[in-house]
């Protein structure tokens, strides 16, 4: 057996130890005689897993009493239509749009109502995150949307907007548990677990009691109001519980790590040993403003789209996987979520410098 290092922008790289448990656990989960695939959602054992990962979270994020945690399904994509759906009262939201996930949600929350598009940095490719400190909060606004980290173009908001008293509703699917975050700033925060936490299936919404309401717009399907799930624990239908179970582990292993503020450091420690490479590489070149950097998802090109299919092939022969960038943007991209070992980002670094000194 041999592992790569794995720098897919999702679904991706998930620790080693929480994989290996898994397959530990996979015929006979703790003497029940069977898989956690194979066992009833309402089963004691079930229970007990997807409780303790809901307290797992709490612990690790802070999350005050006064919200719910919620595991659903549908993707992050889901939730684009689910957030105005529900929290649209005045059919009114302000979006802004950073990429191509904020720019999705932005034009299916114009399904629902008005959607205006307060803020966005397309002008530039999304190579950056505008100034959102005084933006023109619509009054009517029911709330104010941030896609948090940019996957696709590796821009992350330093600052959160100042949304003017108005409800924050965050998409943090690729920076989820990547560092600690103060809750009760946000209404809402979600995310897919496939990018920083789990196995592709589940979708973690975290929200403010006093949004969830039956007060939702007419025609809301049963379940996509956030009630339904709040109601039942996350239990009203048969939950993505081999997923649930998954993220469960990689809680527990956040917390053997040390919890957030270490999962920070070492983020930063790794981010700085591939960023500090391309601002002196002659070859290599970051593609977003330095300040607007994320610590998860790191873009770069050479300036050659030949050379850059080239490095591609060479890194994979490397053991060095999904450099690809996204179809859209072209060049590279090399993620580095949590479970990817420092480890990993210096055989990276080691191989651009290699490539560096053969193609100059
Ligand atoms: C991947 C991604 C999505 C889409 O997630 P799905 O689970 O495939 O719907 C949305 N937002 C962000 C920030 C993402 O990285």
């Amino acid at each position: 057996m041999s592992r790569v290092y794995n720098f897919s922008a999702g679904p991706a790289v998930l620790p080693e130890s929480v994989l290996k448990e898994a397959a530990e656990e996979m015929l006979d989960y703790k003497g029940t005689g069977m898989s956690v695939m194979e066992m009833s959602h309402r089963s004691k054992a079930f229970e007990e897993i997807i409780q303790t990962a809901e307290a797992d979270l709490r612990e690790l994020m802070q999350i005050p009493d006064n919200y719910k945690v919620l595991f659903l399904q549908g993707g992050a994509s889901q939730q684009f239509a689910m957030i105005p759906m529900n929290l649209m009262k005045n059919r009114v939201a302000d979006y802004i749009v950073t990429g191509q996930w904020a720019k999705k949600a932005y034009q299916e929350a114009s399904k629902y109502g008005k959607a205006n598009k307060i803020a966005s940095s397309e002008d530039k490719t999304f190579s950056y995150i505008p100034d959102c400190s005084d933006l023109p909060i619509s009054e009517e606004a029911d709330y104010v949307y941030i896609c948090e980290n940019n996957t696709i173009y590796g821009t992350k908001f330093k600052n959160l907007p100042n949304t003017k008293g108005k409800t924050l509703v965050a998409d943090v699917s690729s920076c989820f548990l990547s560092e600690p975050v103060d809750v009760s700033k946000y209404g809402i925060i979600y995310g897919g677990v496939q990018k920083n936490i789990g196995p592709a299936g589940v979708v973690i919404v975290i929200i403010r009691e006093d949004l969830i309401t039956e007060d939702v717009l007419e025609g809301t399907p049963t379940m996509l109001k956030y009630k339904t799930h709040a109601d039942a624990n996350s239990l009203y239908n048969t939950p993505p519980a081999y997923g649930i179970y998954i993220c469960g582990k990689v809680f527990k292993w956040l917390k053997s790590m040390g919890g957030l503020e270490v999962m920070k450091a070492r983020n930063e420690e790794k981010a700085k040993i591939l960023y500090d490479f391309l601002d002196q590489s002659k070859l290599f070149q970051g593609t977003v403003e330095k300040k607007d950097r994320s610590l998860m998802n790191v873009p770069f090109v050479t300036g050659s789209a030949e050379l850059d299919a080239k490095f591609v092939k060479e890194a994979k022969e490397a053991g060095l996987e999904n450099l690809k960038g996204h179809r859209s943007v072209g060049g590279m991209r090399a993620s580095i979520y949590n479970a990817m070992p420092k480890e990993g980002v210096e055989a990276l670094v080691a191989f651009m410098k290699k490539f560096e000194e053969e193609n100059l």
